[in-house]
């Protein structure tokens, strides 16, 4: 996982390397199963800018970290940085979302993916060390504290090495293939990169499991996939919900629980059949519950009552007996699995949990993740460290920022007349972006202001791209204020240049 690459393949697959945007962010939503992020933000203290504009679209999960933040649980926040240029405007968004984290409690990580900028980018090491410098010096800059943070880089990890190399342990080739397209021709150092990344992402997690959230860009998302997956088959254990002898999906799951809440009033003990009947009668079309009909049909009579179930993975059968006996609720204990009774989701997860990693399990809890809309380049398209033009360095000098925002394309119209009369595309100009993303800050009445007067026609794009050109200038001059004044912090950090440096 990193925040330097971009896709734009309109067919729906993602591609961690690519270099493109995402045409349409719903289509995630589809294919993905990536939650709707609007939906948190009443819950979320203090939400920021990225998140109240909508620009942190989508999640995996978020729901833990909002639970977390409301009741001081530990939760941790990580990114990645693939050091293939120096970081740009998009990335100050990504060191936002980590500070951000970082304040509401998140013990904070950033690292410097330099083994995958090595592995599939093929960047010299002494090329990859400058732009790692400014990676660091521009989180520091943006608020980064070293103090509840940890920042590092890839190849002097050895934990992250270790893990990653457990990790491979529970994944094949034909897997890499299918998830990244991997050939024949692939450098086996650029599959070892994944392995890498996916152990950067469970790394917060080794001392102490977590809730723990990934702020990325889509792209990332097969990272996230894969990585969750391999957690899960690290776990001794799994916990999960269950209604009869079957396993449920999480949607499966929604259905069952509505029809229990209905049910189970009117009659004791209910049995899969009663159920059935009910389903079939309020969905008689939802192909969603296919699947679940004839799991229904095959329970038949069997009792259908909510409890929780343990599956046992990779424990031995004398491990599991001694887990089933630190469990006082009332349950049902088979050869893989038992069920409790009367009993809460959290409260065994946790007592399971606890009771793995006494016994030299990891514990891990899915990586969750949070999705960020990409910022569209100057020129068009999209903004990439490889287009100069497209993008502004947080390192470019102030004057050339100033100019590369007056030269921008805009979403404006053919003439100011026609601009006056219909508005100009907001939601399709990339100086629009960098008010709505960067340069209007905290200030949303600033942005909205920009917005409504574009779209109403009583804006036009010359005095809009000053004004956000001399407001880039001035960020620029006062970020680079900064850069300065966290450069001695660099000294306290002890990451070694890169692997030849290592002892
Ligand atoms: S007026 Fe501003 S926001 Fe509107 S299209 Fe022109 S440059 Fe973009």
């Amino acid at each position: 996982m990193n925040n330097n690459s971009r896709n734009d393949q309109k067919e729906i697959s993602i591609d961690p390397w690519g270099s493109s945007n995402i045409e349409d962010y719903d289509d995630l939503f589809n294919h993905f199963g990536i939650s709707k992020f609007e939906h948190l933000l009443p819950d979320i203290p203090n939400p920021n800018h990225l998140m109240r504009r909508g620009i942190i679209f989508g999640h995996r999960g978020y729901q833990s970290i909002v639970e977390a933040i409301n009741s001081k649980n530990p939760f941790s926040v990580l990114s990645g940085f693939m050091p293939t240029g120096d970081p740009h405007i998009g990335h100050k968004m990504v060191f936002d979302e980590i500070v951000w984290h970082q304040k509401q409690g998140a013990k904070a990580y950033a690292l410097i993916a330099d083994l995958e900028a090595h592995a599939a980018r093929g960047l010299s090491w002494n090329d990859i060390d400058g732009h790692a410098k400014n990676y660091i010096l521009g989180l520091l800059a943006s608020g980064f504290d070293l103090e509840s943070g940890e920042l590092y880089r890839q190849s002097s990890n050895r934990r992250v090495q270790d893990l990653a190399f457990e990790l491979g342990i529970e994944t094949n080739f034909s897997e890499m293939q299918s998830i990244y397209g991997f050939s024949d021709n692939t450098e086996l150092s650029h599959l070892q990169s994944v392995l890498t990344q996916a152990a950067d992402i469970l790394y917060p997690q080794l001392d102490q499991p977590q809730p723990t959230i990934i702020p990325v860009g889509p792209d990332q998302d097969p990272h996230l996939r894969l990585t969750r997956d391999l957690a899960s088959r690290l776990r001794l254990f799994s916990v999960t919900e269950a209604y009869a002898s079957f396993e449920s999906n999480d949607l499966e799951l929604i259905y069952l629980k509505q029809a229990f809440d209905k049910l189970s009033s009117k009659k004791t003990p209910l049995n899969c059949n009663d159920v059935l009947e009910l389903l079939e009668n309020e969905n008689p079309s939802d192909e969603n519950l296919i699947a679940l009909s004839t799991k229904l049909q095959s329970a038949s009579t069997e009792v259908f009552s909510p409890r929780i179930r343990i599956i046992n993975h990779r424990a031995t059968s004398q491990l599991f007996g001694e887990l089933a006996s630190r469990i006082s609720e009332e349950k049902q204990v088979y050869k893989e699995h038992m069920d409790i009774f009367n009993s809460s989701y959290m409260a065994i997860d946790d007592i399971v949990r606890e009771f793995e990693i006494e016994h030299g399990g990891y514990a891990f809890y899915p990586p969750l993740s949070l999705y960020h809309r990409f910022m569209s380049g100057l020129t068009g398209g999209k903004m990439s460290s490889s287009i100069p033009d497209s993008h502004i360095s947080l390192f470019e000098d102030p004057e050339s920022g100033y100019k590369k925002v007056k030269a921008s394309t805009t979403g404006g119209r053919e003439s100011a007349k026609i601009q006056r009369e219909m508005g100009g595309e907001a939601d399709k100009c990339p100086v629009y972006e960098l008010y709505a993303y960067l340069l209007t800050q905290e200030d949303d009445s600033y942005a909205q202001r920009v917005y409504e007067e574009c779209t109403t026609g009583t804006r036009l794009c010359g005095d809009c791209k000053e004004e956000a050109a001399n407001l880039m200038r001035e960020f620029l001059k006062d970020y680079q204020q900064k850069i300065k004044e966290v450069e001695p912090l660099l000294e306290e950090l002890t990451l070694r240049t890169h692997p030849e440096d290592s002892d």
